[in-house]
């Protein structure tokens, strides 16, 4: 479209008898006007318009590869219109939707290469805004490891769900060596969640092995699956026409009145889990930090056992780092009725998400990046890995440790607790009282976990208690 524009705009401009240069100047102001207004209508239609459950729909969005004068000049656009934010003047705040997920290519966003003008405003805007979330295609690992054998971008779903491959030909496996996998029209039917600290505690106190009970717990899960797979497929076509009757879904050109099992096979379903770090504490009472090799070896059980799952059944399944937004306290409230409060274990209001090392270590960046890369290629399902920054809007920093978070082949965030005075305005990190009025009239952006979040709004908590807990000690997270 802005090739159209250009295209229109050029002629017209010269109808009106203006030079060439003069031409030029005025067709791109008005390109990059186009591109500012759209992405302000995206974001203020993103951002009001509620769905019918009263919240906003969750839409990620990832971007930063094209290399077209347009592709560059849109990529930019759009991370300058979510640094500047929304709002009225001197009270601008970045809004939360869409999530935009950067796509990182060493050799397109690396120093000295074609794109590093587009990755220099994505630091710029991560340090203002925390998002873009930084995603690496070459790095490490599962994902970049479908991008450099056959060009396929897996693009997290909703805040951090990666498909499975699904193969064009032969499914599950690669049917030859040209075959290729599909990771756009597909979907995720749901996540299960492990409650590892009480897995361990119920064998313990029953002086049953510590896999028999968590097999009993895997099975579960996977019953469930197979259930609603069915349950699912059962469905018919005419329940969603646009998605599996027009194909917005991937095979979604059936007949109305057909079932739509057909489909249901190239989505996956996750297993997920949490508290990894509260499981280590329980074993031998040491954080993820302090040891993590039990929690590793467990998490390295589980995958043998999904992969075989998924072998047998013909099932997407995958294994989903849990983002538990209330589900952090859930789980402490189930553990204490059962096995009361244990040291580091279930004597807070939370346990901690998914890998990550809990809140209150006291890590650099780099540890703690090192810490949970451990567990990166056990949880490709669904994961992230993120730091926070205590220093005030470091540039330096936050490009130095994307670049070394893309190198290591993550999906990397970048945590601020970002303020805003609602009524003079003023803006500063981890403040809960203004110092420029002294208003505790605040508007607070936290990250939840793979997105972010209010965690006030005009000095009201918007989270449940259990997270707002989680939230007041974090250290390093
Ligand atoms: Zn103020």
């Amino acid at each position: 479209y802005a090739e159209r524009s250009y295209k229109m705009l050029t002629e017209k401009y010269t109808r009106l008898g203006l030079d060439a240069d003069t031409v030029e100047k005025e067709v791109m102001a008005d390109i990059l006007n186009d591109f500012e207004q759209g992405f302000q209508g995206w974001e203020y239609k993103f951002n009001t318009v509620a769905s019918s459950r009263g919240d906003y729909p969750f839409i990620t969005m990832t971007m930063g590869t094209g290399t077209g004068r347009f592709a560059k000049l849109a990529s930019i656009t759009m991370l300058n219109v979510r640094r500047k934010g929304q709002g009225k003047k001197g009270q601008k705040k970045p809004v939360l939707f869409p999530k935009i997920v950067f796509l990182y290519d060493e050799n397109l966003h690396g120093p000295g290469k074609p794109l590093e003008d587009v990755f220099e405003a994505g630091i710029l805007c991560s340090s203002r805004a925390m998002y873009p979330d930084w995603l690496s295609l070459t790095g490490e690992g599962y994902v970049p490891s479908m991008y450099k054998k056959y060009g396929a971008i897996v693009s997290p779903m909703g805040c951090r769900a990666f498909l499975s491959p699904w193969f064009e030909r032969g499914g599950m496996k690669p049917a030859d060596e040209d075959d290729k996998p599909v990771f756009v029209g597909r979907w995720n039917i749901g996540a299960v969640s492990l409650h590892l600290p009480m897995i361990y505690a119920k064998a313990q106190q029953e002086n049953r092995p510590f896999h028999e009970v968590l097999d009993y717990y895997l099975e579960l899960i996977r019953k469930l699956h197979i259930r609603t797979y069915a349950y699912l497929g059962e469905m018919r076509a005419s329940t969603n026409p646009l998605a599996y009757c027009e194909g917005g879904f991937y095979g979604g050109h059936l007949k109305p009145s057909d079932k739509i099992k057909p489909i249901m096979k190239t989505a996956t379903a996750s297993f997920g889990i949490t508290a990894l770090n509260e499981l280590q504490e329980l074993y031998n009472g040491k954080s993820l930090a302090e040891d993590g090799q039990f929690a590793l070896e467990t998490l390295q059980y589980i995958n043998d056992k999904v992969e075989q799952f998924k072998n047998e059944d013909g099932n997407l399944y995958a294994i989903y780092g849990t983002p538990a937004e209330s589900l952090c306290g859930l789980q402490v409230e189930q553990f204490r009725k059962k096995y009361g409060i244990i040291e580091g274990v279930s004597d807070r209001p939370y346990v901690s998400n998914s890998f990550h090392c809990h809140v209150t270590e006291d890590l650099t960046p780099i540890q703690k990046q090192d810490l949970e890369g451990r567990f990166w290629n056990l949880c490709n399902g669904g994961k992230i890995q993120y730091v926070k920054y205590p220093i005030d809007y470091n540039h330096e920093a936050i490009r130095s440790l994307v670049r070394r978070a893309m190198a290591k082949g993550f999906y990397e965030g970048v945590n601020l607790s970002l303020a805003y005075c609602d009524d003079c305005g003023h803006e500063e990190l981890s403040m809960d009282v203004c110092p420029k009025c002294g208003s505790r009239n605040l508007t607070k952006i936290e990250r939840m976990n793979g997105y972010l979040s209010y965690s006030r709004v005009k000095g009201d908590t918007r989270l449940n208690d259990a997270k707002m807990a989680e939230i007041a000690e974090r250290k390093s997270m």
